[in-house]
């Protein structure tokens, strides 16, 4: 009848209800737990960098150099296995763990220069992605100042990345850490470029060595026209901010080509190498050169 339909759909109803607040509960505890896991992972240990090479597109069928890497954070739990940045990142911001732990990149960072230094005989430098949380700490360039001294490292050996909406939540405080992280000797480059808004005023005022391309524009290379009109505009801009242009996402030939033909500077992606733990940096130096013909 009527009414056991009706009671059935109510039934059902809270049922669903119930299956959703159970799972909200779920996806809450996971959280709080995550969070709980990330306050105890610094001291315990668990975390570590692994580091994707940039490499210089050379000219006509030139193999490109490694130029620089990027140091990429993971969370070895010791349940879950490598955790990736986007299942922790925003966590450590929203908690603010992103300061300390941000502090522990740098130094790690830097300790691994000074290793490579004495291993090699010319290190390239490494970038370290910043977070909106630590931009907007105005004692930023003192922290990186005392952590770079205190490890005795180059300061032109570390690099910065930033994105366009980090870097224009406040423009003018960004303008001023900015300007003397430069003055200390380090490279400054905009991550992600294209996906925010940046103000092309700012652009010129911020004191930056390069722009990095978006993956999402270099993905549909050489086919799609708009990512060809977007990569193209985006790396004459560059240029005429005298500013290098590096190219992420890169993971095929196809994209590699398309990217040396429209000018871009350099290049990083699967295609060139993926991140790896920092004893895997070695022997991608010891190749004479990437694969990158
Ligand atoms: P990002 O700085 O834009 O880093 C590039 C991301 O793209 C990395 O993901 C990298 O592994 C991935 N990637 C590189 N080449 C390719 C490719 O050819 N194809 C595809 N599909 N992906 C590629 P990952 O390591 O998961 O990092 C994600 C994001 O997490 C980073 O994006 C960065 O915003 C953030 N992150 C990573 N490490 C740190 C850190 O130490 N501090 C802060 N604040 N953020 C970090
Ligand atoms: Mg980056
Ligand atoms: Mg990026
Ligand atoms: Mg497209």
């Amino acid at each position: 009848s009527a009414d056991t339909a009706m009671y059935g759909a109510k039934q059902n109803g809270r049922n669903n209800y119930q299956f959703y607040l159970a799972e909200m509960n779920a996806n809450a505890a996971l959280r709080l737990q995550t969070e709980h896991q990330l306050h105890l992972a610094l001291e315990r240990g668990e975390f570590e960098l692994h580091y994707q090479p940039k490499v210089k597109l050379a000219t006509g069928a030139g193999m490109g150099k490694i130029s620089g890497f990027e140091a990429l954070l993971r969370w070895r739990h010791p349940e879950r296995g490598l955790v990736a940045p986007f299942e922790f990142i925003s966590i450590l911001e929203e908690t603010g763990l992103i300061l300390p732990v941000g502090e522990w990149v740098i130094a790690e960072v830097c300790r691994q220069l000074g290793a490579w230094s004495s291993a090699w005989a010319s290190v390239p430098p490494v970038a370290i992605n910043l977070s909106a949380r630590q931009l907007g700490h105005a004692g930023l360039p003192d922290t990186v100042r005392a952590i770079v001294e205190a490890a005795g490292v180059d300061p032109s050996l570390l690099e910065f990345e930033l994105t366009e909406s980090m870097l224009m939540l406040d423009p003018e405080a960004a303008v001023r850490i900015l300007t003397d992280l430069k003055r200390q000797g380090m490279r400054l480059s905009v991550d992600d470029f294209g996906t925010g808004y940046s103000s092309l005023a700012y652009l010129k005022r911020f004191p930056l060595d390069a722009l990095k391309i978006d993956r999402t524009f270099v993905r549909d290379l050489p086919g799609d026209s708009d990512d060809a009109a977007i990569t193209k505009a985006v790396i004459s801009l560059a240029h005429s901010l005298n500013l290098k242009v590096v190219a992420e996402g890169v993971e095929t030939i196809a994209h590699l080509d398309a990217l040396r033909a429209f000018g871009c500077d350099e290049i990083q992606g699967y295609y060139v190498g993926r991140p790896v733990p920092a004893a895997q940096c070695a022997a991608l130096m010891a190749e004479e050169s990437m694969a990158v013909a």
